[in-house]
C-alpha cells in the first residue's frame, strides 16, 4: 500500500477529473469511464414535473395527468430526486438528509448540485447493477426497490436483506461516492478510497442487526490491515470489502480521522506497483 502525501491538496471539483467509480452490483463491479457513464444518463424520461419537498412533506408545484416521473428538490440541500412517484422521491430525500450529517462528520460535503434518478430498470448497465453514480460526481441512478427485488438473489451481500433496505443503502452508497468525488483531492480519487468511503457510509446506514450479520458472514479477525481494503477485493468480493471496511473504520484511531486522511491525500488505499 502506498501512502500518498500531498503538500497542496487540490480539490476534485472538476468535471474533467479522473474517472470515478460506477458499481454496486450483484456481480463483479465495473469501473466507470466517462463514455460509459454518458450512455447511462436518464435521458428519455418524459413527463417529469417538479415538486419541492420541505421538511414536513412535499409541495406539488404541478402534477399533470399522466406524468411518468416526479422530481423533488430536497429541503435545504443541493440534491434533487426524480422517481416514478413523489412519495418515492421524498423517501429518497429523507435518506439523503439523514446521510449528509454523517458525511459531514467526516468532512465530506456536497458542493455542487446532485441529481438522483430512481428507475425500475437501469438502461445501459448490467442487469445486476443496483445503482451507480456518474463520474462527474453530479448524477446518480438507482434501481427501484421493485427492480432490486428481482435481482437481489444474485448478490451475496444483499440476498437476505429487504429490497427497501437495500435501496436506501444504495442511495447512501452513491451519495457518499458523490460527496467524496466533490470533496477529496484529485490524487485521492482511486477506486479503493472511493469504495472505502461508500461502503463505510452504507454499512453505517444499515440497521444494527443487518450490519452485524454482514460482518459475521464476511468479516475477519481484527485488526483489519489497510492492504486488505484494495481494488481487487472491492471488485471481486464487494461483500467482503464492505465488512472489512466497516471493521477497519471502527478500529481505534480510524473512523472519520481515517476518512479525512483519505480525503486530504495523506493516506491512500491505492496499491502502487513498483
Ligand atoms: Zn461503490
Amino acid at each position: 500500500m502506498s501512502a500518498n502525501a500531498t503538500s497542496s491538496c487540490q480539490s476534485s471539483n472538476n468535471p474533467t477529473a479522473a474517472p470515478g467509480i460506477d458499481k454496486d452490483q450483484a456481480g463483479p463491479a465495473v469501473i466507470c469511464h466517462p463514455d460509459y457513464a454518458s450512455q447511462s444518463r436518464g435521458d428519455g424520461l418524459i413527463g417529469q414535473k417538479t415538486v419541492a419537498a420541505f421538511a414536513l412533506g412535499a409541495m406539488v408545484l404541478s402534477l399533470p395527468t399522466g406524468a411518468l416521473a416526479e422530481t423533488v428538490v430536497c429541503s435545504e440541500s443541493l440534491v434533487s430526486v426524480t422517481a416514478p412517484n413523489a412519495s418515492r422521491a421524498q423517501s429518497v430525500c429523507t435518506t439523503v438528509m439523514a446521510t449528509l450529517p454523517k458525511l459531514a462528520q467526516c468532512d465530506l460535503r456536497l458542493s455542487h448540485p446532485l441529481s438522483i434518478t430512481v428507475l425500475n430498470d437501469l438502461p445501459g448497465v448490467s442487469d445486476t447493477c443496483f445503482g451507480y453514480y456518474v463520474c462527474d460526481g453530479h448524477r446518480i441512478f438507482v434501481r427501484s426497490p421493485g427492480g432490486i427485488a428481482e435481482i437481489t438473489q444474485l448478490s451475496r451481500l444483499y440476498k437476505h436483506i429487504a429490497p427497501e433496505v437495500v435501496f436506501d443503502s444504495i442511495v447512501v452508497h452513491e451519495v457518499s461516492h458523490a460527496a467524496f468525488e466533490q470533496t477529496a483531492c484529485e490524487d485521492a480519487l482511486c477506486l479503493a478510497n472511493h469504495e472505502y468511503v461508500a461502503y463505510v457510509m452504507q454499512m453505517w446506514s444499515f440497521p444494527l442487526v443487518v450490519r452485524q450479520k454482514i460482518v459475521e458472514q464476511f468479516g475477519q479477525d481484527e485488526p483489519v490491515e489497510p492492504i486488505r481494503l484494495n481494488d481487487l477485493i472491492a471488485v471481486i468480493a464487494p461483500e467482503k470489502f464492505a465488512a472489512l471496511a466497516w471493521q477497519h473504520f471502527n478500529q481505534p484511531g480510524n473512523g472519520c480521522d481515517f476518512v479525512r486522511a483519505l480525503v486530504n491525500g495523506n493516506v491512500s488505499l491505492e496499491i502502487l506497483w513498483q
